[in-house]
C-alpha cells in the first residue's frame, strides 16, 4: 500500500494513479459474503440465517420462528414463494442467475441482485422436510459493472475533448441514475487562485440552489465544498441539519431538500486544487466505504477533464498570443521599410532641393540684395543673405541658407524666386497667344 493511497487524513498528495485507483475499483466491486437461510416445512418456516442473510434484508427482520412469507411480505408478489413451494412439492432444486428481488417496501425498499439456490432438505425416508438457500448478491458487481462502462464512456468523451460541461453533466447524471439511492452530485470548480469555487454541473439540484453557491469562498467551515477544497481531503456532513460547517447554508439546503453532503476534493497532479465532487442526498445518511471509493474514482475522472480543458485553454491562449506576436511583428516590419523608405525619399528631396538653391543662389548674387538673412524672426539672423524666397501671396524675402531651407520646408507653398518670375499678374488679362503650330 503507497502513503498516498493509505492516509485519507490531512493529504494533498497526489494519488499515485494506477495503484489507488485500483484498489478504488476493488472496494466498488465490492467482497460477496453469501446470505445462507434453512427453511423448514411446506411453509418455509425460517429455523436459522447467518448474519448475511439479515444484513441483506434488514437488520430490523432478523428473526427466526417465522414464516418466511410473514417475515418478507414482499416475496409473494415476486414469485419468489411460489419457486419455494415448486421445490417443496418436486424435490427439483432450483439455481436462479443475477436475479432481481426488491427487498422491503415503501421508502426503504431496495432493488438488488442475486445468484442463489433452493435446495431441498431431505429426511432419513427421503422425504422433502424444507430447504436451504443459499445466495451471494451480486448487486453491487452489477451496479459496479454499469458504472465502469459509464466511467469508460466518460474517459472516452475527455480523450476527444468535448466540451468540459458535457463530460461533468454527463458524470453527474451517469452517477445519479446508476446509484442504489437518491443521490445528487455536484461539480464546483476552482478559480485561478483556489479562492472561491464556480458552478460547474449539477444537473438536479435547483437552480436558485446552484446560483446560491456559485463564487462560494473556499475555508473552513464554509458548508462541505469549501471546506473541502480548503482542506484538500473530503469531508463528509452526514447531517446538514446539525452539522456547524452548514449554519451559513442550512435554510438554503432545507428549501433545495437537501439533507446530507459528502464532498471529495478535485486534485490536479501536482496537488493544486481544481474543484469539488459532492453527492448530496435527500436523507440524512454516513457514506459507505464503496461511497467513498466511488467518490474518489469520479474526482479522479473530473480532475482529468478539467486538467485537459485547462491545457486546451493555454494552447489556445499561446496560439492567440503568438498569433499576435506575429500579427505585431509584420506590422514593425511595414512600418520599418515605409520608414526607411521616407527617410531615403526626403535624403533625396533635400539633396535636390540643396542642389537647387545653390544654382539659384548663385544666379542671384549678382542681383542686388540685403546684407544679413531677414528670415532669423524676432532674434534676427546675422548671417549673409544668400537667396530669395517668395510664397503664392506675393511675399518675398531673403535669407540665409539655413533659414531659406527651413522656409522652404515649411511654409506652405514657399519656393525659391526668381527675378524673371512675374507672378500670376502677367496671366490677368493678358491677350491670348497666337498659335503656334
Ligand atoms: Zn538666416
Amino acid at each position: 500500500m503507497t502513503a498516498a493511497s493509505g492516509s485519507r487524513q490531512g493529504t494533498a498528495l497526489p494519488r499515485v494513479a494506477g495503484q489507488a485507483a485500483e484498489e478504488d475499483l476493488r472496494v466498488l466491486f465490492g467482497q460477496s459474503i453469501a446470505v445462507f437461510a434453512s427453511l423448514a416445512g411446506p411453509v418455509h418456516l425460517v429455523e436459522a440465517a447467518n448474519p448475511a442473510f439479515f444484513a441483506a434484508i434488514g437488520e430490523d427482520r432478523a428473526r427466526t420462528g417465522v414464516p418466511l412469507a410473514e417475515l418478507m411480505p414482499e416475496l409473494a408478489d415476486q414469485g419468489f414463494i411460489a419457486l419455494l413451494d415448486q421445490v417443496h412439492r418436486t424435490g427439483e432444486p432450483y439455481t436462479g442467475r443475477d436475479v432481481r428481488i426488491v427487498l422491503g417496501a415503501g421508502p426503504h425498499a431496495r432493488e438488488a441482485f442475486f445468484d442463489f439456490t433452493y435446495e431441498p432438505r431431505r429426511d432419513e425416508a427421503g422425504e422433502v422436510v424444507g430447504i436451504t438457500v443459499i445466495g451471494v448478491e451480486t448487486t453491487q458487481v452489477k451496479h459496479a459493472q454499469l458504472l465502469m462502462a459509464e466511467h469508460r464512456a466518460l474517459l472516452e468523451q475527455i480523450a476527444r475533448q468535448a466540451p468540459l460541461s458535457e463530460v461533468l453533466d454527463g458524470m453527474a447524471r451517469c452517477i445519479e441514475d446508476l446509484a442504489p439511492q437518491e443521490v445528487l452530485v455536484s461539480v464546483l470548480l476552482a478559480d485561478a487562485e483556489g479562492r472561491h469555487l464556480l458552478h460547474g454541473a449539477a444537473p438536479s439540484l435547483p437552480a436558485f440552489y446552484n446560483e446560491a453557491i456559485d463564487g462560494i469562498a473556499t475555508g473552513e467551515g464554509v458548508g462541505s465544498c469549501g471546506t473541502a477544497a480548503h482542506r484538500g481531503e473530503p469531508v463528509v456532513v452526514t447531517d446538514i441539519g446539525t452539522d456547524p460547517f452548514w449554519d451559513d447554508f442550512r435554510e438554503l439546503a432545507d428549501r433545495a431538500g437537501l439533507a446530507a453532503c459528502w464532498s471529495t476534493p478535485i486534485l490536479a497532479r501536482d496537488g493544486s486544487l481544481l474543484g469539488t465532487f459532492a453527492m448530496y442526498h435527500r436523507v440524512p445518511r454516513a457514506p459507505q466505504e464503496s461511497d467513498l471509493a466511488l467518490a474518489r474514482v469520479f474526482a479522479g475522472t473530473a480532475a482529468l477533464a478539467i486538467e485537459r480543458h485547462h491545457d486546451e485553454l493555454a494552447r489556445r491562449d499561446a496560439e492567440t498570443r503568438a498569433e499576435a506576436a506575429r500579427a505585431d511583428l509584420a506590422e514593425a516590419v511595414r512600418a520599418e521599410q515605409k520608414l526607411r523608405a521616407d527617410a531615403e525619399h526626403r535624403a533625396v528631396a533635400a539633396a535636390e532641393l540643396a542642389e537647387r538653391m545653390r544654382a539659384a543662389a548663385t544666379e542671384q548674387a549678382a542681383v542686388p540684395h540685403p546684407e544679413h538673412c531677414q528670415l532669423g524672426g524676432a532674434d534676427g539672423c546675422a548671417a549673409p543673405a544668400e537667396l530669395k524666397v517668395a510664397d503664392a501671396w506675393g511675399d518675398a524675402a531673403w535669407g540665409c541658407h539655413d533659414h531659406a531651407e527651413e522656409a522652404l520646408l515649411n511654409v506652405r507653398s514657399a519656393f525659391i524666386a526668381s527675378e524673371e518670375l512675374g507672378g500670376l499678374a502677367a496671366y490677368v488679362n493678358r491677350r491670348p497667344a497666337p498659335r503656334t503650330g
